[in-house]
């Protein structure tokens, strides 16, 4: 989609500090970090959040989930813990209309989340 950021940083025409990609999926740093390890994860698919997920997308939930693992190791997280997350409409907190996944981590998380 043209006016998406999210698919302008996966076609290469935004910049991001981008940690992985593939055909299928993006990873890159998040511009205003929440921890001190705070990426995204996005199909290169626009689908505007988990509610437009089908079922010929199951394979590419399972590859997010992988390149969170692999990301989450190589920052040394994986055994402290991540918190992953996904925000579906503006009253949980979704600003960007192309699904991601936030990867967490490097503190303490805290339960319940603001
Ligand atoms: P959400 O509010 O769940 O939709 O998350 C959107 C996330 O995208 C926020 O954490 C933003 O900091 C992040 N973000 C927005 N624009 C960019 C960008 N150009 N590069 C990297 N991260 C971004």
């Amino acid at each position: 989609m043209e006016d998406c950021i999210f698919c302008r940083i996966a076609q290469g025409e935004m910049d991001a500090k981008i940690l992985y990609s593939d055909e299928e999926v993006v990873a890159f740093q998040d511009i205003n970090p929440q921890a001190p390890v705070h990426f995204l994860v996005i199909p290169r698919k626009h689908l505007h959040s988990a509610f437009q997920l089908g079922e010929e997308d199951q394979h590419l939930l399972y590859k997010i989930f992988h390149v969170i693992r692999e990301i989450s190791r190589e920052k040394g997280i994986d055994q402290e813990g991540v918190r992953i997350l996904t925000n579906v409409a503006p009253g949980a907190g979704q600003s960007v209309f192309h699904l991601h996944f936030h990867a967490l981590g490097g503190r303490r998380m805290l339960w319940p989340p603001g």
